[in-house]
């Protein structure tokens, strides 16, 4: 007797055997050139985590960040908008309490217009910041930035170690997060905190619900959107890297986006 089962294989996203399910076709929400046109949205119910197969090669990245703008719209600079996201950082500076008191040191990875530097400084303007971004787009709008690198996490010149690091709407661009978790971990000092935004799922979806609710999704990035993470993803993969989750809020925008903190061990 031969009985019809789901192929265990691995998780790209967690790294381990686990029952994948294929939620659906996707097709690139960006024009392009990709080296396809055909993806997936996979679903792992070992981390709860939904991933874009295949990941984009490093062909589509240079397409995706070095042939266009990223910050061209008036979204990142219209006076109202900077206030709203602002006091949004701030908030989040203060209620996590991500600032462990004066002379703080922060790292903002992947750093764009450096929003938790500002609001950092906002907040205590004894802290040093340091932004590290690939792009040097926005390093000389970033007055708040006691360091703006331009280049790679590990091209970043200094052994010091940061009591907060963040990455705010990063982590699902990158194709290795979990080495990412890894790289940012080392930087911080025991009882270090990361702070990470990124988005979610589309509000209500459950692995059951299948692809449709996806195809509205705003945060539906194809290929720019490699991982959609939950809080099981970071609860399994956090502490292989010395850190905890000792936040998670996946109720912004409606269920659409989440808001967390790691914690490495002191
Ligand atoms: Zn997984």
């Amino acid at each position: 007797m031969f009985f019809k089962r789901k192929p265990i294989t691995l998780c790209r996203a967690c790294r381990e055997n686990a029952k994948l399910a294929v939620v659906g076709k996707v097709s690139p929400t960006h024009p392009g050139p990709f080296h396809t046109s055909e993806f997936e949205l996979i679903h792992c119910p070992r981390c709860d985590s939904v991933y874009l197969s295949p990941a984009p090669t490093d062909d589509d990245l240079r397409v995706l960040y070095e042939e266009s703008v990223q910050f061209a719209d008036d979204h990142y600079t219209s006076e109202e908008q900077v206030e709203r996201i602002l006091d949004y950082y701030r908030g989040a500076v203060r209620h996590r309490r991500l600032l462990p008191g004066s002379q703080a040191r922060v790292l903002e990875v992947g750093a764009g217009y450096a929003w938790v530097s500002r609001a950092s400084k906002d907040s205590d303007s004894s802290c040093h910041t340091v932004a590290q971004d690939v792009s040097g787009e926005c390093a000389e709008k970033c007055d708040w930035v006691d360091q703006y690198h331009v280049g790679s996490l590990d091209t970043l010149p200094t052994d010091e170690k940061f009591d907060l690091a963040s990455m705010t709407h990063v982590i699902e661009h990158l194709v290795d997060p979990e080495a990412m978790l890894g790289a940012i971990s080392r930087r911080l000092k025991p009882g270090g905190k990361l702070f990470v935004t990124a988005p979610y799922r589309p509000t209500g979806w459950k692995p059951n619900m299948g692809i449709d609710a996806w195809k509205n999704y705003s945060y539906l990035h194809v290929p720019a959107h490699v991982t959609y993470f939950s809080r099981k993803w970071f609860d399994q993969v956090a502490p292989r890297h010395g850190m905890q989750v000792v936040h998670w809020d996946a109720r912004h925008e409606d269920g659409q986006a989440f808001e967390l903190v790691l914690q490495r061990r002191s």
